[in-house]
């Protein structure tokens, strides 16, 4: 099986298999990003056993495994982190850097894992956003701190949105539904026999245009996880149990 779209790029090599994105062609000799997924061999990364996995998918993408942020706890917040060394980072959603060498990674599993480059600044961020990162606009606040930091103008930067949940499963209750209509209107909610439908990966993309992020450089993977759940992992898609493994969305700057 084979994930390769337009916007996507499905690579399988040594014992790694991940996409690569073809928004981030050009800049290939400034960042490494890429999303790694479970594929036929059902990899896992952010396990005591899938240590070996996810060193494998270092050496492969060539970044240092001893240089690789892993987030201590994905909180649904909307706590962006400034990295600048190996610190470990506690509690976030976001993390961004100018560093070169250091790999900022994300886990997720239905959620959606922005990777965000800035190429005038050179600067990049990583961004785990669940339905409530998103209602909390974590992505663009991620920009917004590439600004303060680095300078970054938001009309330059480029976004991919990994693959996440899709719109055809993205079913949520009343509760969820009136959260998003109070921050974003019903423009991308959809009924259908009695049920409500969120796209949530248009409310994200609006709210980055609301920013300044161009609409054309925001570009989305196009890949549902529950849809592709034999090589994506996802909650929803193994029926919301646990545990779940996570893909993982890494970016590094060269
Ligand atoms: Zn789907």
């Amino acid at each position: 099986m084979d994930l390769s779209n337009a916007e996507t790029r499905h690579v399988k090599k040594d014992g790694a298999e991940y996409l690569e994105f073809t928004a981030f062609d050009k800049y290939m000799d400034k960042i490494t990003a890429v999303f790694a997924i479970k594929g036929e061999n059902d990899l896992r990364y952010f396990t005591e056993d899938g240590k070996e996995n996810l060193e494998n998918l270092c050496r492969v993408i060539s970044v240092d495994p001893n240089k690789l942020i892993k987030i201590t706890k994905q909180a649904h917040g909307d706590n962006v982190a400034v990295v600048k060394d190996l610190s470990e980072v506690a509690e976030a959603d976001g993390l961004v850097t100018n560093k070169k060498g250091i790999t900022l990674s994300t886990r997720v599993a239905d959620c959606i894992s922005v990777l965000i480059y800035d190429p005038v600044q050179n600067a990049i961020a990583d961004v785990h956003s669940g339905w409530r990162g998103t209602l909390k606009r974590i992505a663009p606040k991620a920009v917004l701190k590439m600004q303060q930091e680095y300078g970054t103008n938001p009309a330059d930067v480029v976004c991919v949105l990994c693959p996440s949940i899709g719109l055809d499963h993205f079913e949520v209750d009343d509760d969820v539904k009136d959260l998003f209509v109070e921050e974003f209107g019903e423009r991308y909610m959809y009924g259908l026999n009695g049920k409500t439908y969120i796209d949530a990966a248009r409310h994200l993309t609006e709210s980055l245009v609301e920013i300044g992020v161009k609409l054309q450089n925001v570009h989305d993977a196009g890949l549902c996880t529950v849809c592709n759940k034999e090589l994506l992992h996802s909650y929803r898609g193994i029926g919301s149990k646990e545990p779940c493994y996570h893909n993982a969305a890494l970016i590094c700057l060269k």
